[in-house]
């Protein structure tokens, strides 16, 4: 006699699934979450969840200045007409985010979306990068600090800006002390980031 298997039903396998999507979340992880969203999960809160979910993708638009993730046509930072004419380019939202809570930064920011990486097919036309050069013309920025990840992709983005830059005679500095090699930006601490932007060197 050939026992049959016992799997799990075709609804949650599909829940499963829809866990894996999400980066860092591996079948057993993601096995777990939606045993958990079964079993412990009120409707309320699942109607929620989904509502929660369809908002913030109907919300989320880029910067038409800066590109960085907004609800608004134009963000907050690029609306405030008071800050330093100092623009901070960086790979994502995120980095943004992580230099306005050191509270040290007060210029402009500009979020490339995306860095240099000819082994993974991306070349400048693929980033936010050419609106970076129309705006140092534009906004009268008086210095570009090129904050990109000390990796690889972040060094040729950084090396890219500098070369276009050099021969508008703009200033572009690159931040660097402290930031570990091949270091996201992501994880470094605030005193780190705030070292980092004080010790800024002209590229
Ligand atoms: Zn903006």
């Amino acid at each position: 006699m050939v026992c049959s298997k016992m799997k799990y039903y075709k609804s949650l396998e599909d829940l499963i699934e829809c866990f894996q999507m999400f980066p860092g979340i591996g079948p057993k992880t993601a096995e777990r979450l939606a045993l958990f969203a079964v079993q412990k999960l009120q409707k309320e809160k699942v109607e929620n969840f989904s509502e929660v979910l369809l908002n913030v993708l109907k919300d989320t638009k880029k910067c038409s200045v800066c590109g960085c993730l907004t609800d608004k046509d134009v963000c907050e930072v690029c609306s405030d007409k008071d800050r330093e004419k100092t623009l901070l380019v960086v790979g994502s939202t995120k980095d943004i985010i992580t230099f306005e809570k050191t509270g040290q930064y007060h210029g402009y920011y500009h979020a490339l979306g995306g860095l240099i990486s000819p082994l993974n097919g991306v070349s400048p036309q693929d980033i936010n990068i050419d609106k970076l050069f129309e705006r140092v013309k534009k906004e009268n920025i008086k210095e570009v600090i090129v904050a990109t990840s000390a990796n690889i992709e972040g060094e040729m983005t950084a090396l890219y800006i500098k070369n276009v830059l050099e021969k508008d005679g703009i200033k572009a500095t690159r931040i660097g002390y402290g930031l570990p090699a091949g270091g996201d930006i992501e994880y470094a601490d605030e005193i780190t980031l705030i070292k980092a932007l004080e010790s800024r060197k002209e590229m």
